[in-house]
């Protein structure tokens, strides 16, 4: 059967969100399209330098290479993380990664939370619990992770930092928000995020209308050798996730293109409370911590990473990874 857009090729993939059959290279042009109109819905094209922090896994494959293709005058600087966890971090995967994003013309960073906080994940993880606290590996990992993204961005002097959220990604967030009640964090999402401080760099999410199958269906088309090893923390992840996830499954299956709807109104939502949040937010910017100079929350003197650290026993020893 030939591809519905091209005519010509052979179709080799079935989307069921517009009922069509592409090719392969309909396909990835079918991707990269929804990744240009959202970089320009999200304003990168009058961005001069983007920052794309990137895993290592398949989305940050393809969001390297759909933006390298997209965003053509745009300066593109990577970063990647290694969290310290043992029989996780692999070097041969960066050294992949750096591989693939040096033949599409942008420099890898390389940091870690061992060189730029002064401990690994593992180490965080440990002295938490020899001092009795609660506190998982993903609340550690995910804090500092986006501390030190966004203060590499500054330092790189990137106006946008770029991650490689899909829309499942994106769907299950809100849907979890909903269920929490907790939506004062849909100011953190939608289309334009709300920016309390100066100190933050604005996010964007140029994959957030891509399915995860397409993601994955893209990095297998193009043969990359993405990082596929599960974290060892993952039993310690939030199980509604998982449900979710399961749910809104379960909904595409049963009538695709719901995530994109779902996307759409949820978007919406966000816009309407954002509006209405913003006429009660303090006229003033978000204070910065004491220890480390990130914007913290307001009424806060030093932010969550510093006490977390501090309440396990640990001193910060912070240090730029781009002036060293
Ligand atoms: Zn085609
Ligand atoms: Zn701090």
């Amino acid at each position: 059967m030939n591809c519905d857009v091209c005519k010509v090729r052979e179709a080799e993939v079935f989307q069921p969100h517009t009922g069509r059959r592409l090719c392969k290279e309909c396909f990835i042009n079918d991707v990269r399209e929804r990744v240009r109109q959202e970089a320009e819905r999200q304003g990168l094209f009058k961005a001069r330098k983007v920052l794309l922090a990137v895993s290592g896994g398949k989305d940050s494959y393809v969001l390297a290479d759909a933006l390298a293709e997209v965003l053509k005058g745009v300066k593109l600087i990577a970063y990647n993380i290694t969290e310290g966890i043992s029989g996780y971090n692999r070097e041969e995967h960066v050294a992949k990664l750096e591989g693939f994003l040096r033949g599409r013309g942008i420099e890898l960073l390389k940091g870690s939370f061992k060189s730029q906080v002064g401990y690994t994940l593992d180490e965080m993880v440990q002295a938490s619990k020899v001092k009795g606290l609660n506190v998982s590996a993903c609340t550690f990992c995910g804090g500092f992770r986006r501390k030190l993204i966004n203060e590499v961005a500054r330092e790189v002097g990137a106006d946008f930092v770029a991650t490689g959220h899909n829309l499942d990604d994106e769907v299950q967030t809100y849907v979890i928000n909903f269920l929490r009640g907790d939506t004062s964090r849909l100011i953190r999402e939608g289309e334009e995020p709300l920016r309390l401080s100066d100190y933050f760099v604005q996010r964007v999410k140029p994959l957030r209308r891509v399915y995860e199958w397409e993601t994955t269906m893209y990095a297998y088309f193009k043969g990359y050798e993405f990082q596929e090893v599960e974290c060892p923390y993952i039993s310690q992840r939030p199980t509604l996730r998982a449900k979710v996830r399961e749910l809104l499954y379960s909904l595409e299956s049963k009538a695709p293109g719901a995530l994109l709807r779902l996307l759409e109104e949820f978007d919406r939502l966000a816009g309407e409370r954002k509006r209405e949040m913003l006429k009660a937010l303090p006229r003033h910017q978000l204070p910065r911590c004491r220890i480390c100079g990130e914007p913290t929350s307001y009424g806060r003197e030093i932010c969550k990473n510093c006490e977390l650290l501090l309440a396990s026993g640990l001193t910060p020893k912070y240090a730029s990874l781009v002036s060293r």
